[in-house]
């Protein structure tokens, strides 16, 4: 292709809507990197690719170490003149130069492999000495390849407006932080379509495109880029016709939306007048004064992990309280459903070496699959002082409202009990202290783990409510990773197996008298609610930008029609034949 040219990329759609803007290649708190054996044609270009990042590697280690001459720290100044004679060392210039020639293997891949040859070879070696000098070897290569592409390491809240971010990957405690004002589309290269980062993406009107090959873009960025989120296209270039027309389809869906956004008050009942709540789902506290005026009946979900994620520690008891006692108030009497600290599996925090935080993480270890392994409850049972303080905040806080308590990822009712009986333990304790607790809080189970969905007979006896969460639920029952672009093709929200077992579980929720309600992704699909509709769902919980298209797409069907439109979809045979039903 030639610099200026017009090409369109193909990828994995993740989140609507169309951006327009410049690109902007975000690295953030994960070094990512991939091996690549290049053509000969590229060895030159990659040699001058590492020499520049060399140079610039030099000039900010000299600026650094003129800043620490000022600032009068010699210590500070040693190690930079020791880390500027390093790179002079042949092992960096010519060592390097000489692998890629002869290997034909990119830059990162030769540092990976020196770093991971270095501690090898030192590791057994207790000496500081030894150990100073790997950390030394660490450091130079990472400020190195922090260099080798046009990346910038900013923060997610720096970006200027009309900003595209590139990114290998997008972690949630980045994605929460992006403004829509100036963030105008993620690209990416992993991702998945229930990915948490996809979530807050959809929740922030973001547009969104994953599984694009980045490498494209290591040399030279290009001039301007559309995403077009829904067809999940990445435009490179777009020439002033191709501009023309996405913007006046821009322009077409804020007509749209506006037309939606004004039937966001009026009740959401189905056309033959049966009654149902959209509720919001909510990360980010400080949104929830607009919860009431987006016409929700309340926070059907509040992912409370996000106070560790945006902060990097566990939020004191204190903390929360003030937190959770402000949403309470804010929704004036509508339900506040706290789910408790769901963390691992996608949601890993960035923990501060040495900080408390890391020696919990590090006591678990790295785990080779983390969406199966010490999450949500099961992480809570093992630490049970984050889980008590957590309590007793969300009990102090059920003075000023009305609160629901949510246990996530529950595999067996052993972990409900666990929860009751620390509720239990820990009311009278704060009644001695003199603190008001009110008499009832409703203890409710995730349902998005198969062993949960069978048994939801019994966990229905003993929880007060139920809420559904699809997004896992859909990549533990097909085995698919909700986060993996390679199981995309594989990760469908509207399988049959799982509507067989999202209708499993109403119907034990029924015979239990217990409420029901869904919070997964699939909660704001207009071509599934009418199908929950018909399941016996009335109570859905959606990202509050989507409680408009909710309210529109439940007005518009009578019940009747979705128990009917249900009863066919628990009939197809395949999830292609199910989708092509429903469309
Ligand atoms: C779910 O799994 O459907 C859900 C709502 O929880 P989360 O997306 O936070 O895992
Ligand atoms: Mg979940």
């Amino acid at each position: 292709m030639g610099p200026d040219e017009e090409v369109i990329i193909r990828g994995i759609p993740i989140s609507k809507g169309i951006g327009i803007g410049y690109p902007l290649f975000f690295s953030g708190t994960e070094e990512e990197w991939t091996r690549e054996i290049l053509p000969q044609k590229e060895i030159e270009q990659e040699i001058s690719r590492f020499q520049e990042a060399l140079e610039k590697s030099r000039e900010e280690l000299e600026h650094l170490q003129q800043i620490s001459l000022v600032q009068s720290s010699p210590e500070v100044k040693a190690i930079l003149g020791a880390h500027l004679e390093m790179m002079k060392d042949p092992l960096i210039t010519h060592d390097i130069e000489q692998k890629i020639r002869e290997t034909h293997q990119n830059t990162e891949s030769i540092f990976h492999d020196l770093i991971e040859e270095f501690k090898k070879r030192f590791s057994s070696l207790k000496d500081p000495y030894f150990q100073e000098r790997i950390r030394d070897i660490i450091d130079i290569s990472r400020r190195i390849l922090t260099h080798l592409r046009p990346a910038q390491r900013m923060k997610m809240t720096e970006v200027p407006q009309n900003t595209i971010i590139l990114a290998h990957d997008l972690v949630p405690s980045e994605t929460v932080e992006a403004n829509a004002s100036f963030v105008s589309a993620f690209v990416t290269a992993a991702g998945g379509v229930t990915s948490h980062a996809a979530i807050i993406a959809r929740a922030k009107g973001i547009p969104y495109v994953a599984n694009i090959d980045l490498k494209r873009f290591k040399y030279t960025l290009p001039q301007s880029l559309i995403v077009d989120g829904a067809q999940g296209l990445v435009i490179i270039n777009p020439s002033r016709s191709t501009l023309k027309k996405y913007r006046e389809l821009q322009d077409l869906f804020q007509i749209q939306d506006d037309l939606f956004e004004k039937e966001k008050k009026l009740s959401a009942e189905t056309s033959d007048g049966h009654p149902v709540r959209i509720f919001a789902n909510l990360e980010n506290p400080k949104e929830v004064d607009s919860i009431l005026q987006n016409g929700a009946s309340g926070i059907g979900l509040f992912r409370s992990e996000y106070l560790c994620l945006a902060k990097k520690v566990f939020p004191s008891e204190e903390e929360q309280f003030q937190i959770y006692k402000k949403m309470a108030k804010a929704l004036k009497g509508n339900p506040l459903v706290i789910r408790i600290f769901d963390l691992g599996g996608d949601k890993k925090m960035d923990v501060t070496p040495d900080s408390a935080e890391a020696v919990y993480f590090a006591s678990i270890g790295s785990e080779l699959n983390p969406a199966l392994g010490c999450r949500a409850i099961r992480f809570l049972m093992r630490f049970p002082q984050i889980l008590e303080s957590q309590l007793r905040a969300i009990l102090r806080a059920s003075a000023f409202g009305q609160i629901h308590l949510l246990i996530p990822m529950v595999s067996d009712l052993s972990e409900l009990r666990f929860v009751r009986s620390e509720i239990e333990r820990i009311r009278p304790l704060l009644q001695q202290e003199g603190r008001a607790v009110a008499e009832n809080i409703p203890v409710g189970c995730m349902i998005e783990v198969p062993s949960a969905a069978l048994m939801s007979d019994l966990i229905a006896q003993e929880a007060d409510f139920l809420s559904i969460g699809t997004n896992d639920l859909v990549q533990y029952v097909l085995a698919a990773d909700r986060s993996n672009p390679n199981t995309s093709d594989l990760y469908f929200s509207s399988h049959p197996s799982v509507l067989r077992l999202i209708r499993l579980v109403v119907s034990h929720a029924y015979a239990a008298q217990k409420p029901v309600i869904v919070c997964g992704e699939i909660a704001a699909d207009p071509l599934m609610i009418p199908v929950l509709l018909g399941f016996g769902i009335s109570d859905f919980s959606v990202a509050a930008r989507h409680i408009p298209l909710a309210k529109h797409t439940v007005r518009k069907w009578s019940l009747a029609d979705s128990c009917k439109l249900a009863e066919g979809a628990l009939n197809q045979p395949s999830s292609a034949e199910l989708k092509q039903y429903l469309s």
